[in-house]
């Protein structure tokens, strides 16, 4: 979506052309899942995909909201009657984060909006994010607020917690903040201290893929609760403040310690290897060797599937595919149940492998995937 369409529709629609226009892209997550709400570690990267927000500043009190992928007319908001909870539409993640900004005290005074998005929405790549980073990023800039990304995705994910009222970690937002081109982004969900850690996959021969099965299973919801609880019970079992402060070296005491508790010896398992996963995602792309990452992406999987258990046939049968087809590794990506899946391959083989995970969804009588490239792309930002 080019910025001077999204600010002629800005045009059209408020009478004016708008102070100005910012991006946010979506993203995926390489590795790290369902560590963030333990305290560990993630490593997702911005996709191509982005939202782009047209903007202009108001003094009323107003905040007026268009967006180009639903439609329909300006949805008018007073500032003052923003409030959490209630029955909300789209508009709760561009209010929310507006309210989340007054309610830590920055004034906002209103503002116009339009917007439109090439994120594609609930494939677990994070449309929600990428429309609540652009906003607070426009808000900010117009503001002159001067937080930084780490601090507009806290707002962001207050914004999508408390406002809308969706469970969800700090990554997303911090990854449509502040990814940058070529890199992932390794986040450390305690303290939120963050590196951006080469992934360069063109210079390396490589592609990664993108795999959006385009099914969301219906149960999604209560099952992240479950895993959610069942994490901290194993954390409170265990004495710890979080499932982070289990060392890998010492998994095999730990689930001792456990017992019986089959399931929760599961859940531990997964987080406890997948923080160690990601930290030697970090330790191969830093010495030079991101072919070396497809076996750990591959285990990352399996342990989502067996331990965690939040995969899905769809999810399975485009890792399974792929991998029968000489991909590096692949997983699934993101909550889980349904979504997106990854693929890193030899550039060499994407073709071949795209084909035959089509054929093996319509050998199953499943809605096609949607396949796309995903280029590691910069974070959120200013364009005009
Ligand atoms: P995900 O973030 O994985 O795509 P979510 O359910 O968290 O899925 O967020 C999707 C929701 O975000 C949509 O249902 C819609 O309310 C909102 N949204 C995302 N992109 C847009 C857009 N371009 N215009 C309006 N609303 C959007
Ligand atoms: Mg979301």
């Amino acid at each position: 979506m080019g910025a001077q369409q999204v600010a002629d529709r800005f045009a059209e629609l408020y009478g004016a052309g708008p102070e100005g226009v910012w991006a946010a892209p979506g993203r995926v997550n390489l590795i790290g899942e369902h560590t963030d709400y333990n305290d560990g570690f993630v490593m997702p990267f911005a996709l191509p995909h982005q939202a782009v927000a047209a903007v202009s500043r108001r003094t009323d009190g107003v905040l007026r909201l268009h967006s180009a992928d639903i439609g329909g007319d300006i949805t008018e908001l007073r500032l003052d009657d923003l409030a959490p909870g209630g029955d909300h539409d789209w508009t709760a993640y561009p209010a929310g984060v507006v309210w989340a900004l007054r309610e830590a005290g920055h004034e906002i005074t209103g503002a116009d909006v339009h917007l439109a998005s090439t994120v594609p929405t609930g494939a677990g790549l994070s449309s929600s994010a990428a429309l609540e980073v652009v906003i607070a990023l426009a808000l900010n800039d117009l503001y002159g607020l001067g937080l930084k990304g780490w601090r507009l995705a806290r707002l962001c994910q207050r914004a999508e917690n408390v406002y809308v009222g969706a469970p969800t970690g700090i990554m997303d937002q911090t990854a449509s903040a502040c990814c940058e081109a070529g890199h992932a982004l390794f986040l450390d969900t305690r303290d939120l201290s963050q590196r951006q850690i080469p992934f360069d996959l063109a210079a390396a021969g490589l592609r990664l893929l993108v795999v959006d099965t385009q099914v969301k299973h219906a149960h999604s919801g209560g099952e992240y609760g479950k895993r959610r609880a069942g994490c901290e019970k194993g954390a409170a079992l265990l004495g710890v403040d979080a499932l982070r402060d289990i060392p890998y070296d010492g998994l095999d005491a730990a689930l001792a310690r456990l017992g019986d508790e089959e399931e929760v010896v599961r859940l531990v398992r997964h987080v406890v290897t997948e923080n160690e996963r990601v930290e030697r995602t970090v330790a191969l792309l830093r010495a030079g060797d991101p072919r070396a990452i497809g076996p750990v992406l591959t285990e990352g999987h399996a342990s989502l599937r067996d331990d965690f258990r939040i995969s899905c046939p769809e999810l399975d049968l485009v890792v399974d595919t792929a991998l029968a087809g000489g991909a590096l590794g692949a997983r699934m990506t993101g909550g889980g149940f349904g979504g997106s899946a990854i693929v890193l391959a030899e550039a060499a083989d994407v073709e071949t492998l795209t084909k035959s995970v089509e054929a093996a969804f319509a050998a199953a009588g499943l809605t096609a995937p949607r396949v796309f490239e995903a280029v590691p792309s910069a974070g959120a930002r200013r364009l005009v």
